[in-house]
């Protein structure tokens, strides 16, 4: 999980949601979510929804970690405009941009759900889940909000016991902090999902090829090193002047590494470099790779 880009909505869009949300606070407590379910369920019901929600769902593509990938899982497709702050307990945040993030059909609707946890009182270190016909104790969330958070500080890849599950950040101290971890983990379980750990240890391997083919490329010196080191002789141009061509093969190189899923494992892979032994030879060689993102 990583801190998704940020993006501002149109003015259009912005009065769109401001006015669908102005429908829903107008009305008493006990009727807002019933409210909220059904203009959500509705929305795309006008021309003037149907932009706006095109509108937010291209921008929120764009903002993704990777690809159209699911920001939570960060392996299967991002399909499903997600509320972080569910809107069954809030909502007050139905229509609110800061509120949406893409996620997969598997992390919204298996794993999700309404599913949160907010510390009670406000501001404490007292963490507690949300109850189906409870209002909410606060709103201060005991969730990592990507919209905001860095997850990294948050969660940890552990690379180096090489299981590739997510887990509570060591150097964490602040109980809110592990309240907050914890709770994500709890809720997503992204941290050891038999098929996205799985997918993580295959991005792991793919990024360690991705690198030794770099590696190799700047130690080329002719044609023939290149359609070896990319290990398919029609993706080598030989009417290209060897320089560019050598250089178009790193962009490529690079690229592949940064639109792959799982964008975490590669994060993690730069920043415990030190402890991974082949990992650390392999940044040592090439420090340049310790920028890409
Ligand atoms: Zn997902």
């Amino acid at each position: 999980m990583l801190k998704l880009k940020s993006d501002l909505l149109s003015a259009v869009t912005f009065r769109h949601l401001a006015n669908k949300q102005a429908a829903i606070d107008s009305l008493i407590v006990s009727k807002r979510a019933d409210r909220a379910q059904t203009l959500w369920d509705g929305k795309k019901g006008s021309k003037s929804g149907e932009a706006a929600f095109l509108e937010i769902h291209t921008i929120l593509c764009e903002m993704c970690v990777s690809t159209e990938i699911c920001n939570y899982c960060e392996q299967n497709e991002a399909s499903d405009v997600e509320h972080i702050y569910p809107k069954t307990f809030f909502p007050e945040r139905t229509f609110l941009w800061d509120n949406y993030l893409l996620a997969c059909k598997t992390c919204n609707t298996r794993h999700k759900l309404d599913q949160f946890a907010v510390f009670a009182p406000s501001g404490s270190s007292t963490a507690v889940e949300m109850e189906r016909g409870k209002q909410p104790p606060s709103d201060d969330a005991a969730f990592i909000n990507p919209r905001i958070d860095d997850p990294l500080k948050y969660i940890q890849l552990q690379l180096t016991d090489s299981t590739l599950h997510l887990a509570i950040h060591p150097a964490l101290t602040d109980p809110r902090d592990i309240a907050k971890a914890y709770y994500t983990l709890k809720i997503l379980q992204i941290g050891t999902r038999k098929a996205v750990v799985e997918a993580r240890k295959a991005a792991l391997k793919f990024f360690q090829h991705r690198l030794k083919r770099y590696q190799s490329l700047l130690g080329a010196k002719t044609y023939d090193d290149l359609e070896e080191i990319v290990e398919d002789p029609d993706l080598v141009d030989r009417t290209l002047g060897f320089e560019v061509e050598r250089q178009r093969m790193k962009e490529a190189t690079k690229a592949s590494i940064l639109n792959y899923a799982h964008p975490t494992v590669w994060r993690e892979m730069q920043l415990q470099h030190q402890s991974l032994r082949k990992i650390k030879q392999l940044f040592e060689d090439m420090p340049e790779a310790l920028l890409w993102s």
